[in-house]
């Protein structure tokens, strides 16, 4: 019998408008592997390359270096090959060689991974071809020298040594520059460039002990092996933790052959996006610099220029440049080089329809002609991410629901962040300006290194301009500054994509690292000192600057609109205070699915009437105490059921273990007992009686109503008291009133006869009624098996996921800190079941429960009022469970409204 094996391909070619791969491959080409075939296919001018597929990238992780080259050796030389022949030029050859350069490429893009190599291929001999074939030894020199310096830093790990030193190869040029009384790296003369390759080849064997690699093929299997490692970096390792990006990924390794921008006057080399990735305004803009290589337009080295006339028109007018100076100095690329503008125009339009969303693309200009390097989707800040969203709708490129999927759900929290207070920002003092790279308000103390970002409480991280290293820093800090760099600085990139408010290159800004100082216009600036940025208008002001709530509105609203169109599970608060109420409300809530009762016994005033409840001994103590505290709930309520008038408002009874509300210090003890005219000892006493083994699992929930029913019937009567008070004004409201802590079938029958025997009372009282339900939380998991029981009683069902999670994993929700970091660090948790539901496991719970109660009562009322109500994926899941509502905190509340949406959307896709 013959077995046919099937050859697995584990090398893509593109080139000359072919390609073996496309854009649906991204998962085993990357996202870039991925859209470089798809571009060429399109046939838009890509240089011809191949991509390593991330398969091997996990092999590689498993069988280790020499199997793994062993096992695509044949493949590359092929598909190497197949470049020199669209090229025209050999790998390594010493007339006419082809440089490469080599790029990672995860299935999402994660900046800063991996730094690019490019020029590979070169060596003392091909050097000197390469300034032949291009007539130019000056390119050829500054070529050899720019790769050393790369592979170097990236390949070889030749970083600076301690964070205040500057990179060793950028060290050396320093030296030389000052030797030859020069400012630009431009100025170097051909000898220069010689004498750096060299010292800089010298410093590698200095650090390493190994002499740099010259043969072509080495440096390939070199860079190819630490793109490989760079998945498994700890800049990339933080990265996808932050994000949830599995470690089996893994990245593609990219390879293209080299195309040149720092060829001369006629080359150049840019980054532009087809949309303004802070505003989302659909403008084409972006930034180049002629006569450079890809990494001088993010390094920040060099003042970058606009692509457009109309950018350049607004940059010149942020940077204070006259018109006849921009012009001379400055001028915009459709000025510079009008057909290679009208030329790359015509390409984002076409890239741009062709995936149906803001592309963000690289382009190198080689002697006249135009090449694009890579597109893909940009990054975007949410603001931006809602417009262009809104926007691609209104143009017809995507339909309703397309639209609704294209927005990331946690990216809308942006949208909810506090905005400067304008009449703050009249008073504010404006100490410089710089780019407005993303937009938002910052407010913190200055800190000069990423790593000491969590040193204060509200930092902002000031840099000359940042680097991939400085990723977490960034994402601690609540601001970014940095003095250089232009709007697609790795400073200004990275800040959109995290939707953290980011100011770049605000050149007045003299920073010295050492001194930890920021200097602008003779005035210093330390470590500490509070400072406040608008990323939208590029605006640094002196001190804190107050700021304000934001609101739901334009294409905000227009999108929540939307969701509505689409979303049949409804939205519910989980909200304590009236103020809550109305600010969930306004972001569209569609009802209260928790009140936390006991919230409001914190407050000063009330407080002393709870404890003093505790404290005593009778019944009739009992209810002296919760006379006073009557009062106090019932207007709670009021101010509840009044911002949610017509809405239903769920009200959970007490919950909480009593000793929460006792004091625990002397002080406080003290006075208490003065206030209550008993001995110290006594309230010890209490206090120690009220001490708990395993508060979470003990005397709390229902537990409390059913060993103090007076407190039941005072809460009760409270919500039914404010719920006719407010009849009578004509406000209509819902009270459904929620027993905690449910796990069995008589718990809540108990409870239940309290409330509705204290309910039937008030209505006899007042001689009015209103409707009102009772059900229960399921959170404990006895509830959920026996929920077909429970549901003959309950009117609805709310999952307490929180209490749910706790009691099925058997963690106790206060003590998790311990162990839950290590677990998540060693794989044995994927996240914390705390934040996202646990769907394999509790999840069984809630779906097991949801339909063991509906066997029972076909239309029961299920919803969800734990933490995981405002979590896209918990959400989706309770989506799919069948639930009527989720309820979250207030400002989760068009999240959940935007996953509502897109869950049902996908259900019929
Ligand atoms: C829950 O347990 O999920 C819940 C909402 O209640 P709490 O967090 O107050 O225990
Ligand atoms: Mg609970």
């Amino acid at each position: 019998m013959e077995i046919l094996e099937e050859v697995k391909t584990r090398v893509y070619k593109f080139g000359n408008k072919n390609a073996d791969g496309n854009s649906s491959m991204r998962n085993l080409l990357g996202g870039k592997g991925a859209n470089l075939a798809e571009m060429s296919a399109i046939g838009i001018p890509v240089p011809p390359g191949f991509t390593i597929t991330t398969e091997v990238c996990t092999e590689y992780n498993e069988l280790g270096e020499v199997a793994i080259v062993e096992m695509i050796k044949p493949e590359v030389e092929a598909a190497i090959a197949n470049i020199e022949n669209l090229m025209g030029a050999s790998f390594g050859d010493k007339e006419n060689p082809l440089l490469i350069s080599v790029r990672s490429g995860a299935r999402v893009s994660m900046p800063g991974m991996m730094d690019t190599v490019l020029n590979l291929g070169i060596n003392d001999e091909v050097v000197l071809g390469l300034a032949n074939k291009t007539n130019n030894e000056q390119f050829a020199w500054d070529s050899y020298r720019r790769f050393i310096q790369m592979y170097g830093g990236v390949v070889l790990g030749m970083k600076p040594a301690s964070k205040e030193d500057i990179d060793p190869f950028e060290e050396i040029m320093e030296h030389l520059k000052h030797k030859r009384g020069i400012q630009l790296d431009t100025e170097f003369t051909v000898q220069d460039l010689k004498d750096l390759v060299y010292d800089f080849k010298e410093a590698v064997k200095k650090r390493t002990g190994h002499d740099f690699p010259t043969n072509p093929w080495d440096q390939l299997w070199g860079a190819v092996v630490a793109v490989f490692n760079s998945w498994n970096g700890d800049r990339a390792v933080y990265y996808r933790t932050m994000n949830g990006y599995p470690a089996d990924w893994g990245t593609a390794v990219n390879v293209q052959a080299m195309v040149y921008g720092n060829m001369g006057d006629n080359s150049g080399t840019g980054v532009c996006f087809t949309r303004d990735a802070g505003t989302g305004e659909n403008v084409f803009n972006g930034e180049y610099l002629i006569n450079a290589q890809g990494e001088d337009v993010v390094a920040g080295v060099r003042t970058p220029q606009q692509i457009t006339k109309l950018g350049s028109q607004r940059w010149a007018e942020l940077a204070k440049i006259e018109e006849e100076d921009r012009l001379e100095n400055y001028p915009s690329l459709e000025e510079l080089m009008p057909s290679i503008f009208k030329e790359l125009n015509g390409y984002q339009d076409i890239l741009e329809k062709h995936y149906r969303d803001m592309q963000d693309m690289e382009f190198t200009i080689q002697d006249g002609k135009l090449w694009i390097l890579q597109t893909r989707n940009g990054k975007r800040t949410g603001a931006a991410m809602v417009k262009i969203a809104m926007d691609l709708l209104k143009e017809g490129m995507i339909n309703e629901k397309e639209a609704l999927l294209m927005v990331e759900p946690n990216k809308l929290d942006e949208l909810l962040h506090p905005i400067f207070d304008p009449s703050a920002l009249k008073r504010a003092h404006v100490i410089a300006q710089g780019l407005p790279a993303s937009p938002g308000a910052a407010t913190g103390k200055i800190v000069f290194f990423a790593d000491e970002a969590a040193k204060f409480k509200n930092s902002i991280l000031v840099r000359i301009e940042t680097s991939p290293e400085d990723l977490e820093g960034m994402n601690i800090a609540k601001g970014i500054l940095t003095a250089r760099g232009g709007m697609t600085s790795h400073a200004a990139v990275v800040a959109r994509g995290m939707g953290k408010c980011c100011v770049s290159g605000a050149g007045a800004l003299k920073i010295n690292y050492k001194t930890r100082t920021l200097t602008v216009d003779g005035h210093e600036y330390h470590e500490g000192d509070w400072i406040s940025l608008n990323g939208s208008t590029g605006n640094i002001f002196e001190g804190k600057v107050a700021t304000m709530e934001p609101e739901l509105s334009g294409e905000f609203a227009e999108l929540m609109e939307l969701t509505d169109k689409y979303g049949k599970m409804k939205v519910r608060t989980n909200a304590d205070t009236p103020k809550d109420a109305q600010v969930a409300r306004s972001f569209g809530a569609q009802g209260i699915g928790l009140t936390r009762t006991e919230h409001m016994f914190f407050e000063v005033d009330r407080i002393k009437a709870m404890r003093e409840m505790i404290l005593a001994d009778t019944v009739k103590g009992r209810k002296q105490a919760l006379e006073e505290l009557l009062p106090m709930q019932r207007s709670d309520f009021e101010g509840i059921f009044e911002a949610m008038e017509g809405l239903s408002v769920t009200i959970r009874l007490l919950d909480p273990p009593l000793h929460e509300f006792v004091p625990h210090q002397l002080t406080t003890q003290k006075e208490l007992a003065e206030d209550m005219h008993i001995s110290l000892q006594a309230v010890k006493n209490k206090v120690a009686e009220l001490e708990e083994f395993n508060p979470m699992l003990g005397h709390r929930g229902c537990r409390l109503g059913n060993t103090y029913p007076e407190i039941t019937e005072m809460q009760t009567r409270a919500i039914i008291e404010a719920a006719l008070n407010l009849k009578e004004q004509g406000i209509i409201c819902k009270p459904e009133i929620m027993i905690p802590l449910v796990g069995t079938v008589k718990e809540f029958e108990a409870q239940e006869q309290v409330i509705r025997a204290t309910a039937d009372t008030v209505f006899e009282e007042r001689n009015d009624t209103v409707e009102y339900l009772v059900g229960t939380m399921i959170e404990v998991p006895r509830a959920a098996l026996m929920a077909d029981l429970i549901a003959e009683k309950a009117d609805f069902f709310s999952f307490g996921t929180n209490d749910l999670t706790q009691m099925t994993f058997g963690y106790s929700r206060d003590d998790v800190g311990k162990f839950l970091p290590i677990y998540i660090e060693k794989g044995i948790l994927k996240v914390d079941p705390f934040e996202v539901l646990d769907q394999e496991g509790v999840g069984q719970l809630v779906k097991l429960g949801t339909e063991r109660g509906r066997s029972t009562k076909p239309n029961l009322k299920v919803g969800i009022c734990g933490e995981h109500g405002g979590e896209p994926s918990s959400v989706e899941f309770c989506f799919n469970t069948g639930m009527d509502y989720v309820s979250c905190s207030p400002y989760r509340v068009p999240i959940a409204r935007l996953v509502s949406a897109q869950a049902a959307i996908k259900a019929k896709m």
